[in-house]
């Protein structure tokens, strides 16, 4: 890949403080954008609002200046980008692969992977019409009994930079997944496959996250959009092996304590040691001897 089209992205969601985890995917997708002379861009994932945390956004700028990261062009709020999600479910829509579904979780309680209870069949022309008629009524105007689901049939055949060649059974491992929740708000995997389509030519982010990049790849596959590439980098479990999230209550990396923090991160990172000193060495010469090669080719890895 060529430095002028590289374009990376760092996408948290607002719903606590940058923990080392996340620190550990700023830092791989900035280390891999800059060094390929690529931009990094910063986009906030608060496509959930009832779960944003307020503030959480103006912190997670805040910690990722203290920690001397920049990105590139202003910042991109999920938030403010419904036309775009909008836009991109009328063209589904219109392909016939949209359902509306009434399920409530009771109905799918301990069904990891929907039955399809409420999937149109797909050799009645008319019941297909019916429900591209009712996903279009729930999105011009809501209905909030129902979500919509795409149906997701194919396998999905990539390579993954860090973990290798991955193939996923969408339809059988996964299932249709819901792209508008009843509560009208867009889900996660429509609006990360738009964006990171639009543009984005490499995402770096946490292994936890690889089932979805199947999900993503499928529905930009749909939408007649170019995947980015992917590189799962390990996510970093505690002392009772749980991934670092809010929900684990993961600390919110020390501000007062960037240098050692940078360096165990380049460390989790299977990076080889920097001789530095201060914030701004550590960014030069780290962006130089980045080596993705070097990540660990696993899942998970513990740093504690
Ligand atoms: N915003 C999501 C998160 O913070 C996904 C991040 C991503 O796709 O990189 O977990």
């Amino acid at each position: 890949m060529t430095s002028a089209t590289y374009v990376g992205r760092f996408a948290p969601s607002p719903t606590g403080a940058l923990h080392f985890g996340s620190l550990l995917a700023a830092m791989a997708s900035f280390c891999d954008a800059r060094s390929h002379g690529g931009l990094w861009r910063l986009r906030i994932d608060d496509i959930d609002p009832p779960r944003a945390i307020p503030n959480a956004a103006e912190q997670f700028q805040n910690s990722l200046n203290n920690f001397g990261f920049h990105w590139d062009g202003p910042i991109i709020f999920q938030s403010e980008r419904s036309d775009v999600y909008k836009h991109h479910l009328l063209q589904l829509n219109q392909k016939q692969l949209l359902y509306p579904c009434s399920c409530s979780r009771r109905d799918l309680r301990n069904k990891n992977i929907y039955p399809n209870i409420c999937r149109p069949s797909l050799n009645t022309p008319n019941s297909q019409q019916q429900a591209a008629n009712l996903v279009a009524a729930k999105l011009s105007d809501s209905d909030a009994t129902r979500a919509i689901r795409v149906i997701i049939d194919n396998n999905v055949i990539f390579n993954d930079l860090i973990q290798g060649p991955q193939h996923m059974e969408v339809g059988s491992q996964l299932g249709d997944t819901v792209v508008v929740r009843r509560d009208d708000l867009f889900a996660y995997a429509l609006a990360c496959a738009v964006d990171d389509a639009d543009g984005i030519t490499r995402v770096v982010r946490g292994a936890d996250l690889l089932p979805t990049s199947a999900t993503q790849i499928h529905i930009m596959t749909l939408l007649e959009l170019s995947p980015p590439e992917y590189a799962h980098i390990p996510v970093a479990l505690n002392r009772d092996n749980q991934k670092l999230s809010k929900q684990t209550q993961a600390k919110p990396i020390d501000t007062m304590e960037v240098l050692p923090t940078l360096q165990q991160a380049w460390r989790a990172l299977g990076q080889t040691k920097l001789d530095v000193h201060s914030v701004e060495s550590f960014w030069q010469a780290a962006i130089s001897a980045w080596n993705l090669n070097c990540v660990s080719r696993c899942l998970s890895t513990s740093y504690e």
